[in-house]
């Protein structure tokens, strides 16, 4: 009897994960991401017999967070291999996707953090970790008296307890674990959450005019960063459509306001302007649909929301082509834009006219970022917490970073059927 590890696909690479562990008797997926940047038509999906052609060869398919990268290709998993995912992961996600009218295209059997799942002679335990996905997961896998944890995409700078988890996982004879800063130049210590939210608190107190926060909306985290700083400044705090969907989805009690999807921005430019001394219209904006309406927090039209400048605003860039038509007419004077997204995000052309538009009317333009991933210290207190026999670099450009580790353990860098 033996456990074995096939890397498919995203050991060096950034994306696109597909990971398989079998037995003899047993055959499992680790996440089924497609490639970043890469459109998720069936055209791109790869040639995996049994996954996403012919009759299921694989018992089970595990997701280990909502990323596309780790879940793009699930609609194409071939009918009758269960798809395993956590509650919350499913929930956010279906309200990204429910935002735009669509759907997910599978139904999942749930997991929860904690609980084994055994399919044949392979048990899969999901273990909680923080990333810029909301209920991401580990995976501790157990087989052929053989331990193995996924470390899946984590970092050490959220609001979990990195300490606590470390003391919560076992040592392992297998270690799959991510790098994807080792190349992105961020080989440094990068800033917590909560720094972030006292930089956004400080910022705050120091400005009269309205504040913006530019973020993801699958970033769950900093939606509870901005809303803390909004809460530490006596802010009220307002979200966009597709935000407050996503709050909901992860049940996040906030008291906030969604702002009334029909001409809301239009409002909204109207009453800013006046606000503040500008010279705003209420010409008619058209704005772009969305299909689903968040039923959580109350909505509120711009007029009374906006009523004075005193606010936070989080905003998508699925609102930003509204917002922009409307900004253009209002009055920003001693107002901040957070910029809480990472550089390549935005240098796309709508986003840093955007961004240009704002600093020429003298907002505040800081960044307000932090990556979802590890640092190097951070995954090399993973690697001394479990002490593998097998260390196998995943999701990384720079897999030879792993080579200090080759004295005390086995380095896979290329992982094809690999026996642990
Ligand atoms: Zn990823
Ligand atoms: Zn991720």
């Amino acid at each position: 009897m033996s456990l074995r590890i096939n890397i498919i696909r995203g050991q060096n690479q950034i994306g696109g994960s597909i990971i398989e562990v079998y037995t003899d008797s047993t055959r499992i997926i680790l996440d089924a991401g497609a490639n970043l940047g890469e459109s998720k038509l069936r055209t791109f999906v790869p040639d995996v017999d049994g996954l996403f052609d012919g009759a299921p060869a694989y018992d089970a398919v595990f997701v280990s967070h909502y990323h596309d990268d780790h879940m793009g290709l699930l609609k194409y998993v071939v009918p009758g291999i269960p798809i395993y995912m956590g509650r919350d992961a499913y929930s956010v996600a279906c309200a990204l996707r429910e935002y735009k009218g669509k759907t997910l295209g599978f139904s999942p059997v749930f997991m929860e953090a904690g609980v084994p799942v055994t399919v044949g002679d392979i048990s899969l335990t999901p273990v909680l970790c923080d990333h810029s996905a909301y209920g991401t997961f580990m995976f501790l896998i157990r087989a052929c008296g053989k331990t193995v944890l996924y470390s899946a995409d984590f970092r050490s700078t959220g609001r979990m307890d990195f300490s606590a988890l470390l003391e919560e996982l076992p040592e392992v004879d297998g270690l799959l674990v991510e790098g994807t800063t080792l190349s992105r130049g961020l080989d440094f210590h990068e800033p917590s959450e909560q720094e972030l939210e006292d930089f956004a608190a400080e910022t705050l107190e120091g400005h009269k005019g309205p504040a913006i926060v530019y973020l993801s909306a699958q970033n769950v985290d900093r939606i509870v960063t901005a809303y803390n700083a909004a809460q530490r400044s006596g802010r009220r705090f307002i979200m966009d459509e597709l935000t407050a969907l996503v709050a909901e989805a992860a049940g996040l009690q906030l008291d906030g306001f969604v702002l009334r999807a029909s001409h809301s921005l239009a409002d909204l430019g109207e009453v800013v302007a006046a606000s503040a001394g500008g010279t705003g219209t209420s010409d008619h904006i058209s704005l772009t649909g969305h299909r689903r309406t968040a039923k959580a927090y109350p909505a509120i039209t711009a007029r009374k929301a906006f009523a004075s400048p005193d606010f936070m605003l989080c905003l998508t860039p699925q609102s930003l082509i509204n917002f922009q038509k409307v900004i253009q007419r209002t009055s920003f004077r001693d107002g901040v834009l957070f910029i809480a997204r990472r550089e390549n995000a935005i240098l796309k052309p709508a986003t840093s006219a955007f961004i240009s538009f704002m600093k020429s009317i003298d907002a505040e333009v800081p960044v307000l970022h932090t990556s979802g991933h590890a640092d190097s210290g951070t995954i090399d207190r993973l690697i001394r917490d479990v002490r593998p026999s097998v260390l196998i670099p995943v999701h990384t450009e720079l897999a030879e970073w792993f080579s200090r580790y080759e004295d005390e353990c086995l380095v896979v860098y290329d992982c094809r059927d690999y026996e642990i």
